[in-house]
């Protein structure tokens, strides 16, 4: 069995039978149906994706003499005109132009047949008139752009001047390599590499009328292989069906061209998005083990890595304006199956466009040193290892765009700096500020008929930020912060150091208790001090005759002033460590840089 038998077997007849170039066929059967067919024409494409077979069904399509009997030319919408010009395949110009025996079509394969004697011969032959019941003459040349020099000058004559009825097809993989004066003489068409999924139909119609079965699995794995060519993927077809003898499998299919295909890589770049080298090295020592051929699995690899590349940039870019992937779109581009298209891009729901370009980056320089290599595998195994332990990162222009695009949606409106500073908090809450002013008298006699709690109970009242001592009160409150604040006011700035670190066990008119060590208390009991406070207290209370008691005690004070200040100053703190965890800002930068966390929150003030 012969690679081309398949190729040849089902080479497209029609226009409408080439598959994936509609945008070329349309364009053609236009022409031919308008008569307008320009003299030359400049097929341009990767090999095996129809430019040969698109210039023998024009051939057909420009001779054919049974077609008016069938079809009734003219109706409006190039659909229409390709069915009107479609070739009828029942003359005997289609029979014998399919059959490569027309005297009309001259075929001409430019890389055997470069030189200007060559191109001179078929110059010659313009002067002769078509053969009877053929309108027109066509010269097709394959590769043209291996013609020499001389040749391109010879011919450029008869295109500046074309006999008339005469039509040039040049065919090219390498349309450059084309002096500029020829291709600005023909009208120019470029093929493009086929979907797989394209290639993959045409496969299973093959599949079908061979009565081959064909697993879905396979012919995407074939689809792909062939990198848009159709005639590659007839050429694996007609391997495969030579090895089988009727049901072929992706395992088969995998032992003659390779056993890496795309799930090999979604497990790779898993084990890699996972950072997991060893899982890795097990899957790469698992291909190699199947003696792999080299240059295809490094040609598999970049091609994976430029898939999620794209992919992860279309995901990340339709995000960000908000808008679906346009998938059919995206599937097409990348040449994946339905399935396939899908379980790649659940894989990149949560890798950044930046990084998977990080990753190909290294995935193309280890390509590139795994082929010029004596230990291929070595680099293939380093350069992975390296994709797998690469920390994940982010560019500085998305994290700002990111961090700005959630404070605004968060209503949060502060302008974004480069810093996240807990500085900027805005403070929390700020310690109760001393109450002015004295009570009046009433009050106080008030006070004096039924006696309120001690101070003691009332103070935490007090740091809650409660006022038991505003004018409005109706009792005489006293409060022995609020005390100890009148006492620095008054400038007894010794006198309120001392009595900040000792608690008033008891608080109320005419008494007061004081604990604290006995170093404070003697401190305080000392003549000047004591006559200080009762200064203070008279003051404070309007209320002149107090008994002062002193109770002195080993362990540390907790309710003195201090140690409440302290500890409100504590809670102040830790609420704004915790709420700056909660802080729109503080978020959306944790969001943003993955696997970040909040080391220190400092309070500045
Ligand atoms: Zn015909």
């Amino acid at each position: 069995m012969s690679y081309l038998v398949i190729a040849r077997k089902f080479r497209p007849q029609t226009f409408a039978a080439i598959a994936g170039q509609e945008h070329i066929t349309k364009a053609l059967a236009n022409a031919i149906l308008r008569d307008r067919m320009p003299h030359a024409l400049l097929l341009t494409g990767p090999r095996g994706v129809g430019k040969t077979t698109a210039a023998r069904v024009v051939a057909r399509a420009l001779n054919c003499t049974g077609r008016e009997l069938n079809t009734e030319p003219g109706e409006s919408g190039a659909e229409s005109a390709r069915d009107a010009v479609e070739p009828c395949g029942e003359c005997a110009n289609c029979k014998e132009i399919a059959a490569s025996a027309s005297m009309s079509v001259w075929e001409v394969d430019g890389a055997s047949n470069n030189s200007v004697d060559n191109v001179r011969e078929l110059i010659d032959s313009l002067r002769s008139l078509p053969p009877p019941g053929s309108k027109y003459k066509i010269y097709i040349i394959d590769e043209v752009h291996m013609l020499s020099t001389a040749a391109f000058n010879a011919l450029l004559k008869s295109l500046e001047e074309p006999p008339p009825n005469t039509v040039f097809i040049f065919a090219t993989t390498e349309p450059h390599k084309i002096p500029e004066t020829v291709i600005s003489r023909c009208q120019r068409h470029d093929f493009r590499r086929l979907p797989a999924t394209v290639i993959a139909t045409r496969l299973a119609e093959i599949a079908e009328a061979e009565k081959v079965q064909l697993d879905e699995p396979v012919l995407n794995f074939i689809a792909r292989k062939a990198q848009g060519g159709m005639r590659d993927a007839q050429s694996m077809l007609d391997r495969l069906l030579s090895f089988s003898g009727g049901r072929v499998d992706l395992e088969l299919a995998q032992q003659i061209f390779g056993v890496v295909d795309h799930s090999f890589f979604l497990n790779l770049s898993d084990a890699i998005f996972t950072q997991d080298p060893e899982r890795c090295f097990k899957l790469l020592d698992d291909a190699f083990v199947q003696s792999l051929d080299i240059r295809h699995f490094v040609a598999d690899f970049i091609a994976y890595w430029r898939q999620a590349l794209l992919l992860g940039t279309a995901i990340e870019g339709a995000a960000t304006k908000g808008v679906k992937t346009d998938d059919e779109r995206l599937q097409a581009l990348l040449q994946l199956s339905e399935g396939e298209y899908v379980d790649l891009k659940s894989r990149l729901a949560d890798v950044t466009a930046f990084d998977l370009q990080r990753l190909f980056d290294i995935a193309e320089s280890t390509v590139r040193s795994a082929l010029t290599s004596t230990y291929p595998r070595f680099v293939i195994e380093a350069g992975v290892s390296k994709m797998a332990t690469l920390p994940s990162m982010r560019d500085l222009p998305s994290i700002l765009s990111d961090i700005s695009k959630q404070l605004s949606g968060s209503g949060f409106a502060q302008p974004v700096s480069g810093s996240v500073s807990s500085a900027k908090r805005p403070v929390v809450e700020s310690m109760p500020a001393p109450q002015a002013g004295a009570p009046q008298e009433d009050k106080i006699n008030k006070q004096q008929e039924a006696p309120r709690a001690s101070a003691a109970t009332d103070m935490p009242q007090r740091t809650d930020g409660g006022s038991s001592f505003s004018e409005s009160s109706a009792d005489f409150n006293p409060s022995w912060q609020d005390f100890v604040h009148h006492v620095k006011s008054r400038s007894e700035v010794m006198l309120a150091a001392f009595l900040r670190r000792v608690s008033a066990n008891k608080f109320a008119t005419g008494l007061l208790e004081l604990q604290g060590s006995e170093f404070d208390l003697k401190s305080l009991e000392e003549s000047t001090s004591l006559s200080s406070l009762r200064d203070c207290l008279h003051s404070y209370s309007g209320f002149s005759n107090w008994k002062i008691d002193f109770k002195p005690t080993e362990e540390h004070v907790e309710d003195s002033v201090a140690s409440m200040e302290i500890k409100a100053e504590k809670q102040r703190k830790s609420k704004i460590v915790k709420d700056s965890k909660e802080d729109p800002l503080v978020k959306a930068a944790l969001e943003t840089f993955e696997g970040s966390k909040i080391e220190t929150v400092s309070v500045l003030k």
